[in-house]
């Protein structure tokens, strides 16, 4: 029997069969009660994973909608912006942002590394005139499974005027971030990844500093306008019609975050970090991240000399339909991706491993099947 699918992406995640049912409840009115005591929850909820007391909107849109909606309401045409990049996902802000007129200088790090903080900091305090109007960097590269250290880069740059923009589309919830006491602008994040939704919401929130900068922007927008957002969000609405099935499976989402608590959310993304760490090196194969900067989201595993890793990921989907990412630009059929972020457990995570030793041995890589399994158990041996 080939069961139900083991999803292992770092987005979409699974969804539990709560959000599920609260999803398909019967439609109601976005400009009525119902909807407007679920928008006013579901925003106190995310402030708290936030750790903000500033705006937060929502928005029916990809993680990439939040991010555009970033742009333009933050950097106005000409702006000279500083783009963090460590992959895939740096690459597309300073992209969006150049398309939107600002006028950008990326900062690129090898895809596998973090970004400098030392480095960041000093080309920073070189921009004495304060040119410099917003930084964009990523919380969690998604596509390397690395993570950059935005607290120690925004505390070695506080005096700088610059808006510090963050995406944490796939860290928020997986990984601590707080957003008023390190002092992050704007912060960007989606709701397919820890947030345990199907795709279609993503989530802006802005402080003080950066509504006066929204404020002077000439620049128009019309859908992503945070102004009209804000307003309607005071009626409990939103613009334009939301996503409503959506909207209620996200409220069961947070309560079901809220039951399990953030502190115990974010400490089991780490064990599943280190288990399925400690147990892909058992098997003798390498990882892309170091330890000190390794995602709690995702762990990117290189593929063994002589073969693919798309052929694993293949292999893994035909015979056990688990589905593992691919990797992406120059790391495309060299990684893998392993996804153990959101509605994961222990148990998912010892059917993946024990299912890529039986494959790594179908496809001829020398292993002793038990190796890395056994390490996965002695790690949840520990922390049980
Ligand atoms: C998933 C993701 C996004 C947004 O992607 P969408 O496909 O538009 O939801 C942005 N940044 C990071 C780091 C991501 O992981």
């Amino acid at each position: 029997m080939i069961g139900e699918q083991y999803l292992h992406l770092p987005g979409p995640t699974p969804v539990p069969e709560r959000v599920v049912r609260a999803m398909s409840k019967p439609m109601v009115n976005h400009r009525g009660p119902e909807f407007k005591r679920v928008i006013t929850r579901a925003t106190e909820e995310i402030k708290q994973i936030y750790h903000t007391q500033e705006h937060v909107l929502i928005y029916t849109a990809s993680g990439t909608g939040a991010m555009e909606a970033a742009v333009v309401n933050f950097i106005s045409p000409g702006d000279k912006v500083l783009a963090v990049s460590i992959g895939v996902f740096g690459d597309r802000f300073a992209r969006i942002a150049e398309i939107f007129g600002a006028q950008v200088e990326k900062m690129p790090f090898p895809m596998g590394e973090p970004a400098d903080p030392e480095a960041i900091i000093a080309r920073v305090k070189e921009d004495i005139d304060g040119e410099i109007k917003a930084i964009l960097i990523t919380h969690n590269e998604t596509s390397t499974g690395v993570y950059n250290d935005i607290k120690k880069i925004k505390a070695g740059i506080k005096d700088h005027p610059a808006l510090f923009i963050v995406d944490a589309v796939s860290s928020l919830a997986a990984l601590d971030l707080r957003m008023d006491e390190w002092g992050l602008d704007v912060v960007v994040s989606g709701a397919q990844k820890a947030f345990m939704i199907p795709p279609g919401l993503s989530f802006l929130a802005f402080n003080e500093k950066a509504y006066k900068v929204q404020q002077e922007n000439p620049s128009p927008s019309f859908y992503w306008d945070v102004d009209k957002g804000l307003k309607s969000l005071e009626k409990g609405q939103t613009p334009y019609t939301p996503a409503v099935s959506l909207f209620q499976g996200l409220d069961e989402a947070l309560q079901m975050m809220k039951e399990e608590g953030l502190e115990n959310i974010l400490q089991r993304h780490k064990d599943y970090r280190d288990m399925v760490r400690d147990a892909v090196r058992a098997m003798g194969l390498r990882l892309l991240a170091r330890d000190d900067n390794a995602s709690p989201a995702v762990t990117a595993v290189i593929g063994p000399d002589g073969i693919e890793a798309d052929r694993i990921r293949k292999f893994m989907l035909e015979n056990f339909n688990i589905v593992l990412a691919g990797g992406q630009q120059s790391l495309a059929n060299v990684i893998f991706r392993i996804g153990h972020l959101g509605y994961v457990r222990q148990l998912d995570l010892l059917g993946v491993l024990a299912a890529l030793e039986i494959t790594l041995d179908r496809l001829g890589y020398p292993l002793e099947k038990g190796i890395g399994l056994t390490r996965a158990q002695d790690y949840i041996n520990r922390v049980i």
